[in-house]
């Protein structure tokens, strides 16, 4: 029988764990069951790779803060970003009117082939 996993651990206790926010028991639980899950490994290592990311960013920072209206401009950004990711992909644009004709005009020219070869085969 297969061995009962232990329940993975939500993404927010995950985070709070990586900064730091927990005592060392609980600390160790966490480790214990991190490094016993693929899932909830590949979360972990995910997390390093944005910290490391973020900390090579932080050379390119302006010296000097944002101005508000940089501030603003890239929150705009970054909720249009969000917004986008929760819609999922693009849908396909509508077929228009030209392109449908021409779907059913060859639709229909192959249907009257294959009633052409038929007749002409069983002649
Ligand atoms: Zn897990």
């Amino acid at each position: 029988m297969k061995k009962k996993k232990s329940a993975c651990l939500p993404d927010k206790i995950l985070v709070r764990s990586f900064l730091g926010d927990f005592k060392d028991d609980k600390k160790a639980k966490i480790a214990d069951h991190i490094f016993s899950c693929l899932e909830c490994w590949t979360k972990f290592k995910t997390l390093n790779s944005l910290t490391w990311e973020l900390k090579q960013k932080e050379k390119e920072l302006p010296a000097e803060a944002l101005t508000a209206a940089e501030v603003r401009e890239f929150r705009k950004a970054a909720r249009s970003r969000l917004h986008e990711m929760r819609k999922g992909p693009k849908q396909p644009a509508p077929i228009s009117f030209a392109r449908r004709l021409i779907l059913i005009v060859a639709t229909s020219l192959a249907v009257v082939m294959v009633c052409l070869c038929f007749l002409l085969c069983f002649k």
